[in-house]
């Protein structure tokens, strides 16, 4: 097996979402850096695929990813304008706005005012009426308001992760593509291996961010994570009013069971992308997932659709399997390896993590600098693993 003889200042594994967002910092930083991926940049076998990701700021989820989501616009501006350098290049952020609808006490509603007022974040309300004065395509129903956050806006992801590994590479990244990491482990100086099926390498320090198979990469933390396969779906619908150009804006919907589905406007021969939040399939081998259409998963979107959205035909133009990786809370894992300092991880993301990728990338090379962000401290693992073993 070739043993690399570089000593890197820090290897990244996994380029994905939160892995290319850590490669660009460390090489803004001026620090030699390796990208292992058992894939290429920006592919679609992972978790950071499929077209378009939410980033909202009245986060129902829980208020402390306020300040993270604010951080987070600033740096996507901030990438935008590093990787668009000529009108024919696509945007990485596009603001539509997010509509987001249910009763009053659902979760999701109850969650968004809770942040927008703890905040001071500006929120609109609509009764059932209003919203279908201005997005006929919507079905209300009496008992549901919608909140509306004018300055949401979606990202495209896989252009996002191609871009932050562009400007990584620019900046002296190297990458290794194609290459799966076996295991590492840190040799009694300190210095951190990393044996793969294309050679093994060193470096002072490492960044874990593997997504669903995090579990794989850290088996010695009782993180309890969970693989879920979520189907996303496109639809060409009868109608044009969901076009981006016609101002529709990406939408989330709590039905009065708990279940969620959302959406984003159409914005290009795909149709509309239209799928569920709420439940998924648990998947045991992340490499092994079936992909092919999932008929059940289909059926649950568009019986949504049916009761939610007025419209008289729909055709299912392209579906993609992608996977959350699921924490117990919820919330993420960030933090530093137990008892490695030069180790760090991000992991279980849950289905929501995408829209703060360069803030976790920053905050992942920080930690591996000695830097402790208050604001980030509630996704560390000290405090959760020990409630969760009281
Ligand atoms: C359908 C869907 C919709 C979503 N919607 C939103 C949304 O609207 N807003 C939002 O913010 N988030 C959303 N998310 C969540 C978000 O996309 C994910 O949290 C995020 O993309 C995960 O990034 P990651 O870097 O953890 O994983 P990935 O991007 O999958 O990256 C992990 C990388 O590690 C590599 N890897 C794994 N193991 C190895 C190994 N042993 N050796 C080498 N390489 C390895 C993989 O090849 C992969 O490239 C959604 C997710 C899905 C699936």
């Amino acid at each position: 097996m070739t043993e690399h003889s570089t000593v890197y200042d820090c290897i990244v594994i996994g380029f994905g979402g939160i892995g290319s967002a850590a490669l660009r910092e460390a090489a803004n930083k001026g620090w030699r850096v390796l990208g292992i991926d058992r894939f290429g940049p920006a592919h679609d076998r992972g978790s950071s695929h499929g077209q378009t990701r939410i980033i909202r700021r009245a986060y129902f989820e829980h208020p402390n990813y306020v300040p993270l989501a604010n951080r987070a616009f600033e740096m996507w501006d901030e990438l935008n304008k590093r990787h668009r350098t000529s009108i024919e290049i696509k945007e990485l952020i596009t603001k539509t706005g997010l509509l987001q609808i249910g009763r009053p006490e659902s979760e999701v509603i109850e969650g968004v005012l809770h942040s927008a007022q703890l905040h001071d974040l500006r929120i609109e309300q609509f009764t059932p009426r209003e919203i279908q004065l201005r997005l006929p395509l919507f079905k209300i129903s009496e008992n549901h308001i919608g909140l509306f956050e004018p300055d949401a806006a979606f990202l495209r992801v896989e252009l996002c992760v191609a871009a932050m590994v562009n400007q990584a590479v620019k900046r002296g990244a190297e990458i290794c593509s194609d290459a799966i990491v076996e295991r590492w482990f840190v040799e009694d100086s300190g210095v951190v291996r990393v044996l793969t099926d294309q050679g093994n390498f060193r470096s002072k320090r490492l960044v874990i961010a593997t997504g669903a198979w995090s579990a794989e990469m850290l088996p010695d933390l009782p993180l309890g994570l969970q693989v879920l396969r979520k189907q996303q779906h496109w639809f060409q619908l009868d109608r044009v009013d969901q076009r981006i150009e016609n101002g529709f804006p990406c939408f989330l919907l709590e039905q009065d069971n708990g279940d969620c589905f959302y959406g984003f406007p159409e914005i290009d021969y795909l149709g509309m992308k239209i799928c569920e939040h709420s439940r998924g399939t648990p998947i045991v081998g992340p490499g092994t997932m079936d992909r092919s259409l999932n008929q059940a998963e289909l059926d649950r979107t568009t019986a949504f659709m049916k009761s939610h959205l007025n419209f008289g035909r729909q055709r299912l133009v392209h579906h993609s399997a992608c996977m959350y990786t699921m924490s117990p809370d919820g919330h993420f894992w960030v933090d530093r390896y137990p008892g490695f300092s030069n180790v760090v991880f991000a992991a279980g993301l849950s289905g929501h993590g995408f829209k703060f990728a360069p803030v976790l990338g920053q905050h992942l090379i920080e930690l591996l600098e000695g830097v402790c962000a208050p604001e980030l401290e509630f996704l560390g693992v000290a405090n959760r693993l020990a409630d969760s073993r009281q």
